[in-house]
């Protein structure tokens, strides 16, 4: 017999349903009173002083600050390439505290998209190899992540370039390349680091339109920078000074907190 309790898909979501979502909206990213402190030697630093922030699925927002100010730290955090000293992280409604090194590295690998400054390619692989490498890691056979790969190439707008090699493409072409990587695993969120920072201002801009484009087409982006005109692209912007946020603009009603 089916009751209502049968139909409740409202869990949390495992790792090994990737791509599979709860019925009830979760928000992609909710940090509460999170806290990261370094130790070099005798010295502490407080890079994070209790930083809490909700960010709903299909939102754009900017995280920026000035030089110092937590950014990259924040950005370790929510990649889950850190952890954080105190408080909680939720990614998808997990706790990433609970998770083990294996089960931080799947949902790296496949529920999110890693944008970096320095664009990360490796030089010896052509366009679509390179956007095929987090398909070969999740275990993809060849044929699909060569389709996979050119369809995101393709969605980037480098369909004619699949097999240069990146010292054969210009800086706006090499970063269009890792963003086609960071979608072709189809993750929850697309996690930017100064995506622009390497960038003339032309192609800095082509860059912020394709972002918008991924985003009116319903994708997470959480976009890091010190430049307001790049935060300006987004929806909504969380500004973060000493380890702090200094206001979470209220733009999209029940997002702020
Ligand atoms: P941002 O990206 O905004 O420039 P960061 O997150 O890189 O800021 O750094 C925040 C603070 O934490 C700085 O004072 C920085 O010196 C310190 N910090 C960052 N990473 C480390 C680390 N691995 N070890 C020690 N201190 C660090
Ligand atoms: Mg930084």
């Amino acid at each position: 017999m089916t009751t209502p309790r049968d139909l409740d898909d409202t869990q949390p979501v495992r790792i090994s349903d990737t791509g599979t979502y709860p019925a009830v909206r979760t928000p992609v990213i909710q940090l509460d009173d999170v806290t990261k402190t370094y130790k070099t030697g005798a010295v502490e630093v407080e890079a994070l002083r209790g930083v809490s922030a909700t960010i709903e699925e299909s939102e754009y927002v900017a995280i920026m600050g000035p030089s110092g100010s937590g950014k990259s730290t924040l950005m370790h955090i929510l990649g889950c390439l850190d952890v954080p000293t105190s408080g909680t992280y939720r990614l998808a409604g997990e706790d990433v505290s609970t998770m083990s090194e294996y089960q931080l590295a799947q949902v790296r690998n496949r529920r999110i998209g890693f944008v970096f400054q320095q664009f990360n390619l490796l030089p010896s692989l052509n366009a679509s190899r390179n956007v095929e490498l987090p398909l070969a890691y999740a275990g993809v056979d060849r044929a699909e992540r060569h389709e996979r790969a050119l369809a995101a190439l393709t969605r980037v707008g480098l369909a004619d370039r699949v097999r240069h090699r990146p010292g054969e493409l210009s800086g706006g072409q090499q970063q269009r390349v890792a963003v086609a990587r960071a979608l072709v695993t189809d993750p929850a969120l697309i996690l930017a680091d100064e995506p622009t920072g390497n960038l003339d201002s032309v192609s800095a801009e082509e860059m912020l339109e394709l972002f918008a484009e991924l985003h009116r087409s319903g994708r997470s982006i959480v976009l890091i920078t010190h430049e307001s005109e790049v935060a300006d692209a987004a929806e909504r912007t969380i500004r973060i000074r000493d380890g702090n946020i200094q206001d979470a603009e209220p733009v999209s009603a029940g997002t702020a907190r």
